[in-house]
């Protein structure tokens, strides 16, 4: 579903963060890009999502060479991708519900369509009841689970995580990855960079770890630490 061929990244005037790797993640995989800060797990990310553009080789998804792609086709391919980050990127002046909506807005999907599929994802993370909150009244867990929501509310093939339990709690983050694995479990491909890996303990994982300029992809694996 994503593979990157003999792929170097380097920003301008900046060292490689690596050189030539090549791996591929398959459908329904939940992967762990693990590494030290700084070691470009963000970079990494960002390469899959086509939001920076590699040095140089090839990164396919579904078979299709993002760095071919029309400039037209671009949206089309943003929208596979579900991402969550660390700091939520939630917009404070406006309510859960309308946070959640924004995405379909901005794919023309508006009215009664639109709140039907808000409410769907507010209840898969628990935040129905929160849906006229605003961001700032919510727990740190909480504001992560409503950033999934509207991570998830387009319906992505791929969800892409940055840190997403940074700065929570051992409960929170845990609620966090098992919300993460539910998706999985229903086909959603889960790919979460984390330099702190600790909290996985139950789930089963396949790590793409990156050191000294290469990423060493390993299998499936329940967490052992
Ligand atoms: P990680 O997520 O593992 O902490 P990042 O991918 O965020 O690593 O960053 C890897 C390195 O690339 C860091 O040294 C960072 O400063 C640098 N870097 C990240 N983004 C940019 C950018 N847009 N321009 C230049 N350097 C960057
Ligand atoms: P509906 O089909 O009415 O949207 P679902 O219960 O099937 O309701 O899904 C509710 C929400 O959960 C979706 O809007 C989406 O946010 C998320 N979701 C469920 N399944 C998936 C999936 N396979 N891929 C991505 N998101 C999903």
């Amino acid at each position: 579903m994503i593979s990157f061929n003999n792929v170097s990244m380097r920003y301008p005037n900046s060292a490689h963060l690596f050189r030539q790797v090549s791996f591929s993640i398959e459908k329904g995989d939940f992967v762990l890009v693990t590494g030290q800060s700084g070691a470009g797990k963000s970079t990494l990310l960002k390469l899959m999502a086509g939001i920076e553009p590699p040095s140089s080789g090839h990164i396919l998804i579904n078979e299709q060479d993002i760095s071919q792609l029309h400039p037209n086709a671009i949206p089309y391919l943003r929208r596979r991708f579900g991402l969550v980050f660390q700091d939520h990127k939630l917009l404070y002046d406006r309510n859960s519900f309308d946070n959640v909506a924004l995405p379909l807005s901005i794919q023309g999907i508006t009215g009664e369509d639109a709140a039907r599929r808000v409410r769907a994802a507010l209840d898969k993370v628990g935040l129905l009841n929160k849906e006229k909150a605003m961001p700032i009244t919510l727990s740190g867990g909480e504001q992560q689970r409503l950033a999934i929501a509207r991570a998830v509310v387009s319906r992505p093939s791929i969800v892409i995580a940055d840190e997403p339990t940074g700065g929570l709690d051992k409960t929170a983050s845990l609620e966090i990855m098992q919300l993460l694995k539910a998706f999985n479990d229903v086909g959603v491909t889960v790919i979460i960079a984390m330099h702190d890996v600790a909290q996985v303990s139950t789930i089963a994982y396949r790590t793409l770890h990156i050191e000294q300029q290469t990423i060493s992809a390993m299998p499936a694996q329940a967490g052992i630490l």
